[in-house]
This record gives C-alpha cells, structure tokens and sequence, in this order.
C-alpha cells in the first residue's frame, strides 16, 4: 500500500539507507559520550532495543577521542554529532565514527567545511547534512520567511544550499534532515524537499517532548510522511530514556506496515464489566514482550464476556474473570488459572512459544 519514494542508497557502516532498503530506526545517546563506560551501557540497551544507528553527541575533544573506544565495542553504526568546531568532526570521523552528522552553514565557513569534507572522503563516511528551523542563514529568512506549514521554503532552501557546499567539495554520500518542532512545518517541508532531490532523508521533529507529546507528534509527522512513501531513516525524539524512543519507532512502523520487530500486544482499555487488576497484569506482559523475538500478536483483555472473541486473531492472549483468567490460543481456551497466579502461569505459554518458534527455525 505504501510506495516508497525513489532515492539514492548511502551506507551507514554496515546499514543502508535508501535506495529501498529497510527503513533505519535511530537513537542518540543522552550521556556524557566521554564516559565510555556508561555511553556504552546505553548503546547496548538501545542495540538490544533494535536501534539500527546510534548517534553520540561530540561536543568537545575528549568526546572525539572517546569515539574510538566506542566504535570498537559496539555492533551497530555510530554516528557523531557535531556543531561549530569542525576539528571535532574531523577527529570524530579519524577516530571511526561512520557517518557525521553536521550543519555546514554552523561549521566555521567554506574553507573550514572542505576540511571536514576532504576527511570524510578520505574515510568513505556519509555526512548528514541537517539543517533546523532556528540557524537557517539569515538572507534565507529575509528572501522566503520563517518556515511555516504555509511556506518551509526557507528550510528546504537552506538544506539544499548546504547540500551542494558538499557535492561542490566532491563528496555526495548525503542524507538529509531539515528538522522543526512544529509538526505541519515538518510534514510540509519534507514533501517539498522530497520533490527538489533523491538524497535519502532523515526524518524528525526537533524538540518534540515528553513520552506522550513526544510520541503523537512524531507519529502523526512521520506516520503521514512515512506514509507518502517519504523518509528513509528517522529518530523519535523524546525527553525520556532513549530506549523509549526506539520502542516508538518500531511502533510506528509496525502500525503502517512497514517494518515489524517482535511480540505485538493488544490490550483492551478496560471498562465496568473489569474484575481483575489488568493495569499491572498488561504493564508485566509488556516489559516481557520486549525481551521476546517472535512475532505474536499477544492479548491482555479485561473479561472473558468479550476477551477471547474480540482477540480472536492474537496468538495468545489473556481474559480476565473473577478471580481468575482464562489463557487462550487462537479464540480457543486452554487454561483457567487464579488470579495470583496468571501471570506467572502466563509468561510460561509465552516462554514456550518462544522456545518452540526457535526450535522450528532453527531446523529450518
Ligand atoms: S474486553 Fe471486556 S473489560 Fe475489556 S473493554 Fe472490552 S468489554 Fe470491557
């Protein structure tokens, strides 16, 4: 149903991106990146999250230098993000980083950007090239305006300006992201932006907010976008635990199709015919899903009136009673367990299927 827009494919490291492939799921780490120790605890977190790409904040020499440590010890690409200082990207991308990303208008003029450019050349490493509402060059605002959902034409103009500062340097592994904190800005500049190149683009809405804010903005930006067939990496970006942005991510891509990672839980909201405590009984179904790798669709219903009926195209899935819960496979019932004991008795089918749907790939 959805189909993508054509574009050039970069590689990541090892991960393409465009040209078709898979759409990366991206995160960036919010620790000091020069305490290795704890940067790394996080990429792994995230790594086993399924984030694809990470991305590390490099603000300062010694968070370059830490660069090195990292790469060696993580499995996925990382990224370094630079502003202002373009020996920092320079030593980021010696030090391994596989992909910068910067904004070259912010790099310390055209002399210092050929710098970075003939170094990332050097090491075959892509460059982002992201541009934000708040630093669009100044005769940018005085030709088309602030972006609006009206007009972005000052983002896009800027991004593409930026864009050919690199192709100029002779360096064209690009992607894009012109990033917003207002969602209809966001949707309306990545559709013209879409239109004027075949770079692949990173999609985002800057500064989005907490778990809830954060996460409808995100999806409604990037689900239309996404669903135009735009967009081929993109980060949610939340004022949470990062992993929460990955686990948001693979939401949005499950719910449109695209791409799918795991368990999928439908729970129902609740409702007077409720006689079991389903809230904690849905959250503790839920942190396990997410150690899980099988692709079920898993159920947590509030009464057996409706539960197993309504739920009838999950796997498994749990109906509450009173007192007790029915656990059932596929609309057919095959325990009744008490209360106390359903979610114990629970996550043990749950474990089983895993076990099983292993075994039988393995022997494929
Ligand atoms: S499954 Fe039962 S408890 Fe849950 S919302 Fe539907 S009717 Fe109410």
């Amino acid at each position: 149903m959805i189909t993508r827009r054509p574009t050039r494919q970069i590689r990541v490291g090892d991960v393409p991106i465009g040209g078709g492939a898979p759409i990366a799921v991206q995160s960036m780490t919010n620790t000091d990146t020069a305490d290795t120790e704890r940067t790394l605890a996080q990429i792994a977190q995230l790594t086993a999250a399924g984030c694809d790409l990470i991305r590390v904040a490099v603000p300062d020499m010694a968070a370059a230098a830490a660069v090195k440590t990292i790469r060696a010890s993580i499995s996925i690409p990382l990224i370094a993000d630079i502003h202002f200082d373009w020996r920092l990207a320079v030593a980021a991308v010696e030090n391994g980083a596989q992909c910068i990303r910067i904004n070259p208008g912010n790099i310390g003029g055209e002399k210092k950007l050929a710098k970075v450019v003939a170094a990332a050349r050097a090491h075959r490493v892509p460059i982002r090239v992201g541009v934000n509402s708040g630093s669009i060059e100044k005769d940018l605002l005085r030709a088309h305006g602030y972006p609006t959902p009206e007009n972005p034409k000052a983002l896009i103009e800027s991004a593409l300006r930026n864009v050919r500062l690199v192709e100029e340097l002779g360096w064209e592994e690009i992607k894009i992201s012109i990033k917003s904190s207002d969602v209809l800005t966001t949707i309306a500049g990545y559709r013209q932006l879409a239109e004027k190149t075949d770079y692949p683009l990173h999609l985002g809405v800057t500064e989005a907010g907490g778990l809830i804010a954060g996460t409808v903005k995100s999806s409604v930006a990037l689900g239309i976008l996404l669903f135009d067939g735009i967009g081929d990496t993109f980060r949610i970006s939340l004022t949470r635990d990062p992993v929460e942005e990955v686990r948001v991510g693979y939401e949005l891509l499950r719910s449109l199709r695209i791409r799918e990672r795991g368990p999928e839980m439908i729970s129902c909201p609740t409702c007077g015919r409720t006689r079991i405590d389903l809230f904690p009984l849905a959250e503790a179904v839920e942190q396990h899903l997410q150690t899980m790798h099988t692709r079920l669709k898993v159920a947590v219903m509030g009464c057996v009136v409706n539960g197993p009926g309504e739920a009838r195209e999950a796997d498994i899935g749990i109906a509450g009673g009173h007192g007790v819960g029915i656990i059932f496979k596929k609309g057919k019932i095959i325990k009744k367990v008490p209360e106390e004991r359903l979610l114990e008795v629970f996550l043990d089918e749950l474990r089983k299927m895993e076990e099983e749907s292993l075994s039988s790939s393995s022997s494929l």
